[in-house]
C-alpha cells in the first residue's frame, strides 16, 4: 500500500513532475501563482526533485547496511558542492524531462536551476576537491559518506569598491535549503575543557574526562546522487546546539541571561567557516571545530560499527577514515580516547586499529599552512587528548631513538610537540605517526614532500607514502558546465567518456578535421558571447568575443602570482603605447578570486588589477587590443560560467608551491590551452597533452631553491628595460594618480624585500612565452588543433581515476550495487 501511494508521487515522466512541482507550489510552500516568486518556483522544483531521489538514498543507505560493507569515511572541514539542483538532475539523467515539463508550463529550466545559491562552505581548492570526490564515490558506487561542517555561514560574499575587495556574509540559509534533511535524532554531545581524571581499578589506571563544559551536534543529511546508477550516498554535516534550553540551575539562581548567553556561545560554534586558504589562522575557535565535527563523526561512525558488528578486531575491515588535510587530524587521538578510555582496550590494539583504519591527505608545503596548536591552548580545550598525544609522542619517539640512537635533531624534528618558540602540537605530525598512509595530491608534490618537508617521516616509515594525483569530476565540469562541448562531443563519440573519461580520446582523430574544427570553434565562441553577455549584465562591462581571453581564476595568494600576469599586462600596455600600429592580437585578461580578508597584499594586487584596467579603459588607442575584467564574487557556479568560455588558462604559480592545481584541469577539459610553469599536475597535463600543446615557462622547483640563497631581484629590474619600464609604472603611481603611494607594499616586496615568490626571475620568460602564445593563437586553425588534443587528452584529470587509486590501494572498498533486482 505505501508503495502503490509513493510511486504515484515521483515518477519520471513530465507529467508527473509538473504534478509534483504544482503540488510543493500549492501544499508545501502556500503560494498560487498569483503570488509565487522565482525563489519559490525554484523551492517546488527542487522539492520535486528531491522526492525522486529519496527512494534511492534509502535504498542505497539500507543496501550498504545490509551487505555490511566498508565504509570510507570523507573527513573534510570544507565542501565546496556549489548549486545542487542542476547536478542532481543531470546525474538522476533527468534533465530533458524537467526543461520539457518546465516548458509546458511555460517555465524555463535554465531560469529556475540558476536561483539556487551556492553551497559555498569551502575556500577553494580543497573544499572543491571534497565535492568533486563525492559526485566521484557515488558514481563508482562506492559506500561512502562525507563528514564535515554545516557553517551558517560560508565563503563571504565578495563585492568591490573603488578597486578594493569588500566582503559581506554568505546568509546561504536565508531562503532555507531543499536539499538537506534535519536528524535531530542523530545528535551527540560532544565535551569540551574540564581535566582528565585517573580512576584505579583492579590495579589498571583509567582516565575519566569529567567537569567538561559539553556541546551537542546534530546532523544534517545533503544526498549526492551518483550518475546514472542507483546510488545515492550520503554527505552528513554537523551543526553545533546547545546541550539543553536552559540550565535549570542558573535559572533558578536567577542567571537567565547567562543561560542564554552559554546556548549562544554554543551555536557560534559553527556559525562561520574560516576565510583563509593555505594559511594557518590559528584561532581557538577554529579548533573548537576541528573537534566538534571530529567528535560528532567519530561517535557516528562508531555507533554504525557496533550497529552491525561485535568484533572490534574488524574495525579496519569496515571504516576507513580519510583525512583531507591536517584539519580532522584529532581523529588520530578521539579514537584512541574510545578505544582506551570507554572501550577499555589495551593500548597496543587500540592504536593498531587506529593506525590501519586512518589515512592522512597532504595539501601543501607552505609553511604558513602548516597547523600548530599551542600546548597551553589544547590543554585547556583538550586535556585528555593533549595527555594521548603525549603518550603516542613518548612511545614514539622511543621507536626513533632506536633506530636512530643519539640523533636527537632528528628526535626534534619527528616529535609530535614543538618546543621552540611556542610549546605547540604538529597535527602533520600526528596525521602521519596515526595513519597508515599520507599522499599528496600531484606527483611533484608527493615528491617534495617525501624528499622535503616529511623526509625523516618517509626515511622511517618509507611504505606510508604515495601520490594520488587530483582530478575534477566532468559531470560537472564538462557535462553541466559546458552543455554545448558536451553535446558535440555526445554527438561525435556516444556517451561513455561521462563516466570513463579517457573514452575522451575518440576526439582526437577528428582534431586536423576542418569541420569538426570548425565546430569547436563555434562552441567556444558561443560560450564567449554568453560571458560578455553575463558581463555586461552584471557589471555593465563590454567585452570584444572574438579577442583572446586569458583567464585567471582562483584564490588569489601571492604564490599564485597574479601579479606575474598583471605585470604582463603593463608590458603590453607599454608596446602598444611605444607603437600605437603594432600588430597585436586584440586580448582581454579575466581575473577572478576572493583575498583572505586579513591578507592584506592579496587585497592590494585586486586593487592594482582594478586600477590597470581602469587605466586601459580611458585610453582610447588601447579600444579593441587590451581589456582588463576582474569578475568580483568567484564561485564554483561563477566558474562554471567562466571556464568553458577561456581561450588560455593562466597557471603561473612560483614552482614548488601550488601542490596540484584542480583549475588547471577544468580549464584543460573544456578547450583552453594552458600557459603554466612545471608546477603541481600542470608537469602532468604537459605529459599528456605534449609540450607542443602547452606553454611552458619558468625556473623549475629545483631551480627555485638551488636560486634562493644568491636571488637578486633588482638584477632583472636593472638589466631588462621592459621588466623595469612595467615595475617604473606602478612605482610612480602611474596606476594610483589619486591615491599616491598605495602600491609601495608591492613594489617593496618585489623589489626590496627580496621577492620570495621569484616574479622578477620568471617575468622574462614570462613575457616570451606570452609572445609565442599570442603568434599560435594567430592561426586558428592549428590553434583549435591543439584545444582538441587538450580536450581529448583530458582523460587522466576525471576524479574517477583519483577515487579508484585511492580506493584500489588505500581504503579497499567494495563497489556497491544497490539498485532493486529486475523481476523477470
Ligand atoms: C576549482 C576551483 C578552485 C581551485 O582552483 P585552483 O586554480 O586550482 O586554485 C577554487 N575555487 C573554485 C570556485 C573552484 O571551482
Amino acid at each position: 500500500m505505501e508503495k502503490a501511494a509513493v510511486v504515484d508521487q515521483i515518477g519520471m515522466d513530465e507529467e508527473s513532475l509538473i504534478r509534483s512541482f504544482l503540488f510543493h507550489l500549492t501544499c508545501t510552500l502556500a503560494k498560487d501563482k498569483y503570488t509565487a516568486t522565482d525563489q519559490d518556483r525554484y523551492q517546488a522544483l527542487a522539492l520535486a526533485v528531491r522526492d525522486r531521489l529519496v527512494e534511492r538514498w534509502i535504498q542505497t543507505q539500507q543496501g550498504y547496511h545490509h551487505q555490511n560493507v566498508k565504509r570510507i569515511c570523507y573527513l573534510s572541514l570544507e565542501f565546496l558542492i556549489g548549486r545542487a539542483m542542476g547536478n542532481n538532475v543531470i546525474n538522476l539523467l533527468l534533465e530533458d524531462t524537467c526543461r520539457k515539463a518546465m516548458s509546458q508550463i511555460g517555465l524555463d529550466w535554465d531560469v529556475l536551476r540558476d536561483v539556487e545559491s551556492d553551497a559555498a562552505l569551502g575556500n577553494g581548492g580543497l573544499g572543491r576537491l571534497a565535492a568533486c570526490f563525492l559526485d566521484s564515490m557515488a558514481t563508482l558506487k562506492l559506500p561512502a559518506i562525507g563528514y564535515g561542517i554545516r557553517y551558517d555561514y560560508g565563503i563571504f560574499k565578495q563585492s568591490i569598491d573603488n578597486g578594493y575587495q569588500v566582503e559581506e556574509p554568505d546568509n546561504w540559509l536565508r531562503w532555507g535549503n531543499p536539499w538537506e534533511v534535519a536528524h535531530p535524532e542523530l545528535s551527540f554531545v560532544v565535551p569540551f575543557e574540564g581535566r582528565a581524571e585517573p580512576r584505579r581499578v583492579n590495579g589498571v589506571t583509567h582516565w575519566d574526562w569529567v567537569g567538561t563544559r559539553p556541546i551537542v551536534g546534530m546532523a544534517y543529511d545533503t544526498p549526492i546522487v551518483g550518475y546514472g546508477c542507483f546510488n545515492v550516498n550520503n554527505l552528513r554535516l554537523w551543526t553545533a546546539r546547545a546541550t539543553s534550553e536552559f540550565h535549570f540551575q542558573d535559572f533558578s539562581r536567577g542567571s537567565y541571561v547567562e543561560a542564554v548567553e552559554d546556548k549562544l556561545m554554543a551555536e557560534n560554534l559553527t556559525k562561520v567557516l574560516y576565510p583563509s586558504d593555505a594559511v594557518y589562522a590559528g584561532r581557538e575557535l577554529r579548533l573548537r571545530q576541528e573537534y566538534f565535527f571530529v567528535s560528532c563523526s567519530v561517535q557516528d561512525i562508531v555507533r554504525r560499527f557496533k550497529a552491525d558488528a561485535n568484533d572490534w578486531s574488524s574495525f579496519p575491515d569496515k571504516v576507513f577514515v580519510q583525512m583531507n588535510d591536517t584539519h580532522p587530524a584529532l581523529v588520530v587521538p578521539e579514537l584512541m580516547h574510545i578505544f582506551v578510555d570507554k572501550e577499555d582496550m589495551d593500548w597496543d590494539k587500540a592504536w593498531e586499529l587506529t593506525v590501519n583504519s586512518c589515512g592522512y591527505t597532504n595539501h601543501t608545503l607552505l609553511p604558513e599552512a602548516l597547523e600548530r596548536w599551542p600546548v597551553s591552548m589544547f590543554e585547556r580545550l583538550l586535556p585528555r587528548h593533549l595527555q594521548i598525544i603525549y603518550e603516542i609522542n613518548s612511545r614514539f619517539m622511543r621507536k626513533v631513538a632506536t633506530r636512530y640512537p643519539g640523533d636527537f635533531d632528528r628526535l626534534r624534528r619527528m616529535s609530535l610537540i614543538q618546543e621552540d618558540p611556542e610549546k605547540s602540537v604538529r597535527m602533520a605530525n600526528i596525521a602521519v605517526v596515526g595513519s597508515c598512509s599520507t599522499n599528496g595530491v600531484a606527483a611533484i608534490h608527493s615528491r617534495l614532500l617525501k624528499d622535503g618537508l616529511m623526509k625523516d617521516f618517509s626515511d622511517f616509515y618509507p611504505e606510508r607514502f604515495n601520490n594520488k594525483t587530483n582530478g575534477v569530476t566532468p559531470r560537472r565540469w564538462l557535462l553541466k558546465a559546458n552543455p554545448r562541448l558536451a553535446t558535440l562531443i555526445r554527438e561525435t563519440i556516444g556517451d561513455g567518456w561521462i563516466t570513463d573519461l579517457d573514452k575522451i580520446r575518440g576526439i582526437e582523430r577528428l582534431a586536423k578535421d576542418k569541420a569538426f574544427q570548425k565546430s569547436i570553434q563555434d562552441v567556444k565562441y558561443a560560450n564567449k558571447v554568453a560571458l560578455t553577455d553575463y558581463i555586461k549584465r552584471t557589471l555593465n562591462i563590454s567585452v570584444p568575443p572574438n579577442s583572446m581571453f586569458q583567464v585567471q581564476v582562483k584564490r588569489i595568494h601571492e604564490y599564485k602570482r597574479q601579479l606575474l600576469l598583471a605585470l604582463y599586462i603593463i608590458v603590453l600596455f607599454n608596446r602598444i603605447k611605444a607603437n600605437p600600429s603594432l600588430d597585436v592580437v586584440p586580448q582581454t585578461f579575466i581575473f577572478g578570486g576572493k583575498a583572505a580578508p586579513g591578507y592584506h597584499m592579496a587585497k592590494l594586487i585586486i586593487k592594482l588589477i582594478h586600477q590597470i584596467a581602469g587605466v586601459i579603459d580611458y585610453d582610447p588607442q588601447l579600444k579593441d587590443k587590451l581589456k582588463v575584467v576582474f569578475i568580483p564574487d568567484y564561485r564554483v557556479s561563477l566558474a562554471e560560467r567562466i571556464i568553458p568560455a577561456a581561450d588560455v588558462s593562466v597557471q603561473i604559480s612560483t614552482a614548488g608551491m601550488e601542490a596540484s592545481g584542480t583549475g588547471n584541469m577544468k580549464f584543460q577539459m573544456n578547450g583552453a590551452l594552458t600557459i603554466g610553469t612545471l608546477d603541481g599536475a600542470n608537469i602532468e597535463i604537459k605529459e599528456e597533452v605534449g609540450d607542443e600543446n602547452i606553454f611552458i615557462f619558468g625556473l623549475t622547483a629545483d631551480e627555485v631553491e638551488a636560486r634562493r640563497s644568491s636571488y637578486n631581484p633588482y638584477h632583472y629590474y636593472e638589466t631588462d628595460d621592459e621588466i623595469r619600464a612595467a615595475v617604473d609604472l606602478i612605482r610612480n603611481d602611474f596606476f594610483s594618480l589619486t591615491e599616491p603611494g598605495i602600491f609601495r607594499p608591492i613594489i617593496a616586496n618585489l623589489l626590496e624585500h627580496g621577492d620570495y615568490y621569484m616574479h622578477m626571475a620568471d617575468f622574462r620568460s614570462f613575457i616570451d612565452s606570452q609572445l609565442k602564445m599570442e603568434a599560435a593563437y594567430r592561426d586558428q586553425s592549428s590553434w583549435t588543433e591543439m584545444a582538441i588534443y587538450n580536450i581529448a587528452r583530458s582523460g587522466k584529470f576525471t576524479s574517477d581515476r583519483t577515487i579508484a587509486e585511492y580506493n584500489n590501494e588505500i581504503w579497499h572498498c567494495k563497489p556497491t550495487d544497490v539498485a532493486p533486482k529486475k523481476s523477470s
